[in-house]
């Protein structure tokens, strides 16, 4: 049972469709599967932009993301308050962009005043970009992405890049209402498709930046994806048996609905924020910036209780997989992660199972059964 912020669980369905023999991606087969999936990912990105389909993980989404649509030099605002903010700073440096960091402690949320300041100063409109971790998965903590989008809209020259890996298909993000104009999401999170995929979609305005934009590029060229994509194919051969599960997931997902999808998160997160807390367990990241896909915890200090331990009895005891702490976070919390395919079972499961691992290792700062009691509670709020 993976409770980790992805790769997550794919439902049967999804894995049905794909376990088939590969079909070729210049047949009509396929560009009908295509013409699907691309519709339905305009849907779940509720725009009218491009959404391309990468072969690749989140980061291969990030690298394309950064080269279609900047020179190098070019002077970018990173947001940095996790691993993945950190990520998007290197591959720019990577590049030659001359990344300007705005950072926050791990554990805490992007500080949107100081974006709207730095935008407000840049009179000459050198800002080329602003780009955002929607949702810190190593911390946690959700960043307001509408704020600094916002300043960013005052600003008018620079472009929105949005990191919404583990937050799309988990929250709201209107693409289209918001004006985004690159957003980077992988298979392997809210999709409930395994990894392998990375997606981006590209405004008008993006577009206009990539017809100056210098950087080099060959597999990752997203004008290649657009051109080919008109003709509901890919310019490369893509992974065809992923695109099936794809398909199937985005209709799983539509039947759900947007709304729906967003309020099961958040009814899921608040579950297991409760049960942790019943647990007497420390939570990283406060409820007011929460995320909504994972939730970073810890026994309180000075306790001697390892997260290791923890981490292991649950997976020995259980076959419940939770994520560690990364960088230099390792050890030091436990990370569950609780986005796309996801439900009321799978919390309940995983907080008694937390509940038995703890009295095992001999943690008696709660009360039995009240952890379960205050899920449950939760989980009735419509
Ligand atoms: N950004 C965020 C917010 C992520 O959570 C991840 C993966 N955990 C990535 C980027 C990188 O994605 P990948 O591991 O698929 O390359």
């Amino acid at each position: 049972m993976l409770m980790i912020p992805g790769p997550t669980s794919v439902p049967e369905e999804a894995l049905l469709t794909s376990a088939k023999h590969p079909i070729g991606h210049r047949s009509s087969e396929f560009s009908e599967i295509m013409m699907e999936v691309t519709q339905n990912l305009k849907w779940l990105h509720q725009t009218e932009n491009d959404v391309l389909m990468v072969t690749g993980s989140g980061t291969a989404a990030m690298e394309a993301a950064m080269i279609n649509f900047l020179s190098s030099g070019d002077r970018i605002l990173v947001g940095c308050n996790g691993k993945f903010g950190n990520r998007w700073a290197e591959v720019g440096k990577i590049f030659g962009l001359n990344v300007e960091t705005i950072t926050a402690p791990w554990g805490k949320p992007l500080d949107t005043e100081i974006f709207s300041q730095k935008l407000q100063a840049d009179i000459d409109r050198q800002i080329q970009a602003v780009i955002i971790t929607h949702n810190e998965t190593s911390t946690g903590v959700i960043n307001d992405l509408g704020s600094i989008n916002y300043s960013v809209k005052a600003h008018g020259k620079a472009l929105i890049i949005v990191d919404a890996v583990t937050s799309l298909g988990v929250v709201n993000i209107p693409v289209d209402a918001w004006g985004l104009d690159v957003v980077v999401s992988a298979s392997q999170k809210g999709y409930m498709v395994p990894p392998g995929l990375g997606f981006v979609s590209v405004s008008s305005k993006a577009w206009k930046a990539y017809e100056i934009a210098n950087l080099p590029k060959y597999y990752l060229d997203l004008n290649k994806y657009r051109q080919f994509a008109n003709q509901n194919t890919t310019p490369f051969t893509p992974p065809i048996n992923l695109i099936m599960a794809l398909q199937a997931s985005l209709r799983m997902m539509r039947k759900e609905g947007l709304s729906s999808i967003f309020a099961r998160h958040q009814r899921l997160m608040g579950a297991i924020r409760a049960g942790l807390k019943a647990l007497n367990l420390t939570l990283f990241a406060e409820d007011k910036w929460a995320s909504p896909s994972v939730t970073a915890f810890a026994p309180s200090a000075p306790s001697k209780l390892s997260v290791e331990e923890i981490r292991t009895l649950m997976s020995g005891h259980f076959n419940i997989i939770l994520a560690g702490g990364q960088d230099h976070l390792k050890s030091q919390i436990l990370r569950i992660g609780h986005l796309g395919f996801i439900c009321d079972r799978d919390i309940i499961t995983c907080i008694a199972a937390l509940e038995v691992v703890l009295s095992e290792l001999g943690w008696d700062k709660f009360s039995p059964g009240d952890a379960i009691s205050n899920v449950s509670t939760k989980l009735k709020e419509k």
